[in-house]
């Protein structure tokens, strides 16, 4: 135990060390999540700040193998938002004092879609009076394109890598040249190149992923130097091929528990970096945000989709508050998150300070 409390205490960690933390239960566990927390509380403070959630469409020309939105899933009905529906689940965030929101949807690069996506973001830039953060997690992009987004006001993007073996990425997505792992990496160079904060994360307890690769991940997220982190357990999708493998899963809640550690342990290795309590939390546990918040997590993304769009829009079984009015959503996750100890940043963007020590640096 007391060689345990020492590994807390570290700045640097090798692979054996993660693994340690990774595999930690009872009192190690609780010892861990404490120091994680503590980190977070010393390094960016007991504020969490809010994103609210856009789910702009489900159209999607990818078939990733997890996912219920993927296009070859015939059973899912399409949608695309309308602008003034967008517009206005934006004013609901400002009025609200979010700070900001997130825009995303299935992948799509035709100039139809891109260019409708940098007048919302003008749009949106321009009701807000230039007040509302805009995060983005609309796939892979080309370098215009990603320019044009954030020349049009957008300044944080997530794309994860998913998982950061190439094996395993094969595996898990079509191998049709239009799911390229080089490419997953290639994409998140422009999006760093583009000038946005630079998110990724990975999906925790994927059929065939060992604690290794988990451990692995977590390297990869600290050498590529990003500045926010959303990931969550997978969860499987009936709909869909890795439904088949589900034989081979975790429990949920061990997935669950091991996404605990996950947060904690990257916390531990990058005390500055934003990280999102997920939605996938959520699914599993009724307290998962509240519980990754513990955990150092410091993001929270409220969905703010239109109800009739939310069935529409599930990446996995069980998501939660399809049937949530934004509205009650909002009084829900205020007090939810204040039971943790921690404040909301009501009215502020909530940029990463990895990011912003990183162009202070640079200065
Ligand atoms: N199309 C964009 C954004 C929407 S998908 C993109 O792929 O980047 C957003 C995230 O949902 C994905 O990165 C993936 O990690 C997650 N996701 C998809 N299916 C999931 C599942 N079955 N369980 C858990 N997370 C899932
Ligand atoms: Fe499309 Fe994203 Fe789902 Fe892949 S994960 S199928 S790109 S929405």
């Amino acid at each position: 135990m007391k060689e345990f409390k020492k590994l807390l205490e570290q700045k640097d960690f090798s692979k054996d060390d993660i693994l340690r933390l990774l595999n930690s239960e009872g009192e190690d566990k609780t010892l861990l999540l404490k120091r994680s927390r503590e980190v977070a509380d010393a390094q960016i403070g007991k504020k969490v700040y809010l994103r609210g959630l856009i789910e702009y469409s489900n159209i999607c020309s990818k078939n990733c193998f997890y996912c219920g939105i993927r296009k070859g899933n015939r059973a899912q009905t399409r949608y695309v938002m309308e602008d003034e529906e967008v517009l206005d689940c934006a004013r609901f965030a400002y009025e609200k004092s979010y700070g900001s929101i997130v825009i995303q949807t299935g992948e799509r690069v035709d100039s139809a879609f891109t260019g409708k996506i940098e007048d919302l973001i003008r749009q949106i830039k321009e009701l807000s009076h230039g007040e509302l953060g805009i995060t983005l997690s609309l796939g892979e992009q080309s370098d215009e394109t990603y320019q044009k987004w954030f020349a049009a006001g957008a300044h944080r993007y997530l794309l994860r890598i998913e998982t950061s073996n190439p094996d395993l990425y094969l595996r898990y997505h079509p191998d049709d040249g239009n799911h390229r792992f080089e490419e997953r990496l290639a994409a998140l160079e422009r999006i760093r190149r583009a000038g946005f904060q630079q998110g990724t994360g990975v999906m925790i307890g994927l059929p065939g992923q060992t604690l290794e690769d988990l451990a692995d991940d977590l390297l990869f997220i600290k050498n590529l130097d990003v500045d926010m982190v959303g990931m969550g357990p997978y969860i499987e999708h009936e709909d869909t091929p890795m439904f088949s493998d589900r034989e081979q899963l975790m429990s949920r809640m061990e997935r669950y528990q091991l996404a605990l550690n996950m947060l904690a342990a990257l916390r531990l290795m990058m005390p500055k970096i934003n990280m999102a309590a997920t939605t996938a939390m959520q699914a599993i546990h009724p307290d998962g945000r509240e519980e990754a918040v513990l955990a150092g997590a410091n993001i929270v993304m409220p969905n703010i989709t239109p109800l009739k769009y939310r069935e529409c829009y599930l990446l996995y079984d069980g998501k939660p508050c399809v049937d949530e009015e934004p509205a009650r959503c909002h009084g829900c996750i205020i007090n939810r998150i204040q039971s943790t100890g921690n404040q909301v940043g009501l009215g502020e963007w909530g940029d990463s300070r990895h990011f912003l020590a990183k162009q202070v640096c640079k200065d």
